[in-house]
């Protein structure tokens, strides 16, 4: 076992659909020496060799690695990373005329059996490190579409230790419930969020879909939804979106995760520069008064807008 920045060999032993474009790896040490501990909201660099294809119309090999949060609790026997693909197949960089994306060739050229690459230990004060130590147990966790892998090592590391001092809130955000090109379900873990809210009373879950018109009825007092953006009603003024759905805000903890659009409102604009807004964080400051001691954020990357 080892906690220092250190490079392991894994393999791959099964792999989940979440999504149209999500899956979630379940990973083993090659042997024992391989394993290490680790700890809610932690995550691993990833790496494998992958073919790419070039503007030329070419392919090239070379070792590819991107960050991955944990998804599975730290006191279970496998590892779970879920992986979603956020640029397409076959995108190609204009300035480097190759293409530079991960989760595509990932999904298209890892099997069941490869051995792939984690390099894990790679930051000390980690993301919900103040949860891990115990100085947070009243949590309201802030997801974007992409965002709620370490809520779900949170979530079954609650039902693993069963401490019932843990009191947790997800707010989870999606443009829609279904992937309109099928009406297959588009929100990483919906149904399994769902059955763990039934099953935990400390598990609250308030879904909002941005682009939705119609809601799904809820069929269970610890699963809502609403819609639009988290902090505004319908008719556009402000909603104290974490005081109305969340019973002890008192010294609440909230960790945010998802992308810089969703955390603070930046984003990447098409001719490079960087537009500053405001996201879930300003929202929790200036409406809740939460102070910054009081958040934590773990940016999955930068948004480019269209
Ligand atoms: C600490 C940490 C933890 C993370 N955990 C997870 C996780 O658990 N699960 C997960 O899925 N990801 C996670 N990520 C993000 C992950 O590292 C990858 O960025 C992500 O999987 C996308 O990989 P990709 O190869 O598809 O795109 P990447 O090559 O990594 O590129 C992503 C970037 O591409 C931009 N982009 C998207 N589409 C286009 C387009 N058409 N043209 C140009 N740019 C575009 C996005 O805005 C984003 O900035 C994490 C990142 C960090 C830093």
């Amino acid at each position: 076992m080892s906690s220092g920045s250190n490079c392991y060999e894994w393999q791959i032993i099964d792999r989940i659909k979440e999504t149209h474009n999500v899956f979630t790896y379940v990973l083993d040490p090659v042997s024992d020496s391989q394993r290490f501990s680790f700890e809610v909201g932690q995550f691993v660099m990833l790496g494998a060799f992958l073919k790419r294809p070039t503007a030329s119309g070419n392919s090239e090999e070379s070792f590819v690695e991107r960050a991955y949060s944990i998804s599975s609790s730290p006191l279970r026997r496998h590892l779970e990373l879920t992986i979603k693909d956020e640029k397409p197949y076959g995108y190609i960089n204009p300035k480097t005329g190759k293409a530079d994306g991960f989760a595509p060739y990932f999904f298209e050229q890892m099997k069941t059996g490869d051995k792939i690459s984690l390099k894990f230990g790679l930051r000390k004060e980690h993301f919900m490190s103040k949860i891990t130590n115990g100085t947070e147990k009243n949590i309201a966790y802030w997801s974007g579409s992409n965002g709620a892998e370490p809520a779900r090592c949170l979530i079954q590391y609650m039902e693993d230790i069963k401490d019932s001092e843990y009191n947790l809130t997800l707010f989870y955000s999606n443009p829609t419930l279904y992937f309109p090109d099928d009406n297959s379900i588009n929100v990483i873990y919906y149904n399994w969020l769902i059955d763990m809210a039934r099953k935990m009373d400390k598990f609250n879950l308030v879904f909002t879909f941005t682009k939705d018109q119609d809601l799904p009825d809820s069929e269970h007092p610890r699963v809502k939804y609403r819609k639009g953006r988290f902090f505004l009603n319908q008719d556009c003024s402000e909603e104290k979106t974490l005081s109305k759905y969340h019973t002890r805000v008192d010294n609440c903890f909230n960790p945010i995760c998802g992308s810089s659009a969703f955390i603070n409102g930046t984003v990447k604009l098409p001719d490079g520069r960087i537009r500053r807004g405001k996201g879930i964080k300003q929202d929790l400051m200036e409406i809740e008064g939460i102070k910054s001691e009081k958040l934590d954020i773990e940016q999955f990357y930068l948004q480019h807008a269209n």
